[in-house]
């Protein structure tokens, strides 16, 4: 059995989800203690329960503590099972990070899966569907992993009752990621989402995107969408010929809407005047794929304290597969896989 602390390094869900992860494929027991210790709230909230409950389901395993505000679990996994599941959150918590918990176990699994899960598909902190569809997959995409995800319905804080539907076909061809430089900028876009609000918010975000970036009219979407609470984000994108980066900003109460678009703006800006082509958030969810895989190697910024902490979390069942130097201002990261062994 592995122990894990989890108050290491940034100490939050994260740790819990790749070593659920881990211990599913390589059918090691785990024991995770002091569980999302750095956070204010420590222990499994809603989000982190039904994630481990489901990464327990997908690999037939046996699990001890799983319970609301637990701070410490075990799991005694058996082996990945391709299946049609569906969980609910039954909060607004993070869909796409339960996902991200169990799309990697399902890859190293013996057939096809189908997965739907209720819950939020807007948080913050947390990748937003757009995300994993436009950024996130396309990249898994190139090194052989076929999956897809659809957004049936929108989910936000704290209504949520939002769902989305994942398909995961069985990792057969791993091939190594080489993502060093962004390619040719194609294109960009941004959507404002909007769900029982007045209709004025989404049109000064728009409009404050439209200058901030000198974007187009073209270039900006306002959409009114169906959820079962209000709700509020902008999603905008940069398309490269080798990744797209996508952004996202809440709106949340006392923020007004200017605040919000500018918060995108930011962030769009941050990314535009540098090289790299892996933003923050792609680079901490490339590692655990690239390590089940064949490896790679890709380009980003100085790496996040989520970063470096799934990297130590991987380290503990694989040993140490990834590497960060510096080089020209740049981060690069190698991954080592396990493709020989797998
Ligand atoms: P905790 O409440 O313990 O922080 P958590 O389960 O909500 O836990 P984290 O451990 O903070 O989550 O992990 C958040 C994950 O969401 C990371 O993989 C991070 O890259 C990703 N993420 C956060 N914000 C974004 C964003 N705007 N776009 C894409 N991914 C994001």
């Amino acid at each position: 059995m592995i122990t894990i602390d989890g108050s290491l390094g940034e100490g939050g869900g994260q740790i819990l989800r790749t070593s659920l992860a881990l211990s599913a494929i390589t059918g090691t027991p785990v024991k995770i203690e002091r569980i999302r210790a750095r956070r204010p709230k420590p222990g499994l909230q809603r989000q982190h329960l039904v994630a481990v409950q489901a990464a327990a389901r997908v690999c037939n395993g046996q699990l001890e503590g799983a319970e609301l505000n637990s701070r410490e679990i075990t799991l005694t996994p058996q082996a990945p099972c391709a299946g049609t599941y569906a969980f609910d959150i039954g909060s607004a918590g993070s869909t796409t990070l339960v996902l991200q918990t169990i799309l990697p176990i399902l890859l190293c699994a013996d057939g096809p899966s189908t997965v739907s899960i209720r819950g939020g598909t807007h948080n913050s902190m947390a990748p937003p569907v757009e995300f994993l569809q436009e950024s996130f997959l396309p990249v898994l995409h190139r090194c052989g992993i076929s999956a897809t995800i659809e957004l049936e319905r929108h989910g936000f804080y704290p209504a949520g009752g939002g769902s989305i539907r994942a398909t995961v076909q069985p990792w057969q061809v791993k091939a190594p990621l080489d993502l060093m430089d962004r390619g040719k900028a194609i294109g960009r876009h941004a959507d404002v989402l909007l769900s029982n609000l007045p209709e004025h918010v989404a049109s000064r975000e728009a409009q404050a995107i439209k200058h901030g970036l000198h974007w187009s009219r073209d270039e900006v979407d306002e959409h009114e969408v169906k959820a079962d609470g209000p709700g509020n984000a902008i999603i905008a994108r940069l398309r490269h010929t080798n990744v797209t980066a996508v952004f996202t900003a809440f709106g949340e109460l006392r923020k007004t809407a200017e605040q919000v678009a500018l918060d995108c703006v930011k962030q769009l800006r941050r990314y535009a005047e540098g090289d790299a082509p892996v933003c923050e958030h792609l680079a901490d969810q490339l590692l655990l794929p690239l390590a089940l895989g064949a490896g790679g190697r890709f380009a980003t910024q100085k790496p996040s304290e989520h970063t470096l902490t799934n990297a130590a979390i991987i380290a503990k069942f694989l040993g140490d597969v990834v590497t960060v130097v510096e080089q020209d201002g740049l981060s690069l990261i190698t991954v080592q896989g396990r493709t020989s062994s797998s």
